[in-house]
């Protein structure tokens, strides 16, 4: 049995049912989960004064594309479209391999961990040069995230009508062959797994209906979660109504891609038809509102969704969008979003911090995460509120508002990946300097 003791937080942000916010306060975390939260407690085993600090759940990422960190502000695609920003970035992509993407994954979670983000998603659709799924779990499993890749691809190339060039795009059975094997591989049901695995065509624009149709169904056959791009810009509306004479909304419903096993990145543009259906099917949302405003693509309608019930949760998105993966910074620019749409009172700092925590963790099928509750995955965020970013703030619950906008510590699985605001697992120096090599190598 091994215990640790988070003593005397300022106060906890614990986004349980009631949302109780306790003061002065500790946190007894037993063999990973959490096991008692409250005041005085004690434990035979490490104790961290947590005196001076904010103690949230961690936060949750459910939209990335971790590779992409090895082509951040590529001077051609940024400042362009979605697609024309995809047709810029396609032939420096090709030249990636296993190295690459390890690298990039490893430096867009640890990035991710320094905001205070302790479970991530990462979609990943292009398998160049021998690249596998499993270089991106290496990389989350050597730095103690949590982590749920989803196994993603492209089959609809440029002689096909498509986007990403022929080199890029995979046969769909091979597809489909390979999506079974990492589910059998690396999949992990159980309450409290560090590794689950979903199926992630890349967007309806990039495969076929077949390929949408049998990832839904051998997604239902495995009990694995389903995750695309939907209804980014007005683009793709357009897109969809050209070649499939529907909108995203009836085209994901009608082959089998809505449910609360589905969560659907960005939805910038759902209408009102689309979120009811979202809502009565409890398919969830990754809102992304950084590379949003980054791409131009709009203010996706969080509101709207989230009085119609609607699962939404944040997404830092891959870094040749935001370019930055800060997570917190993706919370606040939701709750700002929001205010420019509809008014201050749109969203509070609270409720995107919920959308960041618990929100998240119930997109992707995590009950078990987001909240800080007995029984519960200690997932964890330390914020020093001593710095000069909380000077003088009345109110530190509302973090958004001034902040900080990184950790002091951080422990998933009750496990300590950051402490005094450095990485603990792995040499991350040593890391950003692979990773400037690799990126110089790809300029060449
Ligand atoms: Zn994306």
């Amino acid at each position: 049995m091994t215990e640790i003791l988070l003593k005397n937080a300022d106060l906890i942000l614990t986004m349980d049912e009631s949302r109780q916010e306790l003061s002065k306060a500790d946190i007894l975390v037993r063999d990973g989960q959490i096991a008692q939260i409250g005041q005085g407690l004690e434990s035979e085993g490490e104790e961290h004064d947590v005196s001076g600090c904010l103690v949230t759940p961690g936060l949750v990422n459910t939209h990335h594309h971790l590779y992409q960190t090895l082509t951040r502000a590529v001077p051609g695609g940024q400042d362009a479209l979605l697609f024309g920003w995809l047709q810029t970035l396609y032939p420096i992509w090709s030249r990636f391999g296993p190295e690459e993407m390890f690298t990039s994954a490893q430096i867009g979670l640890a990035e991710l961990a320094l905001s205070g983000c302790t479970l991530s998603s990462d979609h990943l659709y292009l398998y160049p040069n021998g690249a596998r799924l499993e270089d991106t779990i290496a990389a989350a499993s050597e730095l103690g995230m949590r982590f749920h890749p989803t196994r993603g691809a492209m089959s609809i190339g440029e002689s096909d009508g498509g986007l990403p060039p022929d080199h890029l795009v995979e046969k769909e059975a091979a597809i489909l062959d390979d999506m079974v094997r990492v589910v059998d591989a690396f999949h992990d049901p159980s309450e409290g797994s560090m590794c689950r695995v979903g199926l992630a065509p890349c967007s309806p624009f990039s495969v076929s209906r077949d390929l949408m149709r049998d990832a839904a169904l051998l997604a239902r056959d495995k009990g694995v979660m389903l995750h695309t791009h939907l209804a980014e810009n007005d683009e793709d509306i357009a897109y969809s109504q050209a070649q499939f004479g529907c909108r995203p909304g009836q085209y994901a419903e009608e082959l089998g891609w809505t449910g609360p096993d589905v969560w659907h990145a960005h939805c910038v543009k759902l209408d009102g038809a689309e979120i009811d259906l979202f809502s009565r099917s409890e398919t969830g949302v990754a809102h992304c509102p950084c590379s949003n405003c980054r791409l131009g693509s709009g203010i996706a309608p969080v509101r709207a969704m989230r009085d119609a019930g609607v699962k939404v949760g944040l997404g830092a998105d891959g870094s040749a969008s935001n370019d930055n993966g800060n997570l917190m910074l993706e919370a606040r620019q939701a709750m700002l979003l929001q205010r420019v749409a509809n008014g201050a009172d749109a969203m509070s700092a609270r409720e995107a911090l919920e959308i960041a925590t618990r929100g998240g963790a119930d997109v992707l099928g995590r009950p078990d995460c987001g909240r800080l509750m007995p029984g519960k995955r200690a997932d964890i965020a330390v914020w020093d509120i001593c710095g000069i970013e909380s000077a003088g703030s009345w109110d530190p619950a509302a973090l958004l508002l001034a902040g900080p906008m990184s950790v002091k510590h951080l422990f998933v699985e009750g496990r300590q990946i950051v402490r005094d605001g450095h990485i603990t697992t792995i040499d991350l120096p040593r890391v950003i300097e692979r990773q400037n090599t690799l990126a110089r190598a790809l300029q060449a």
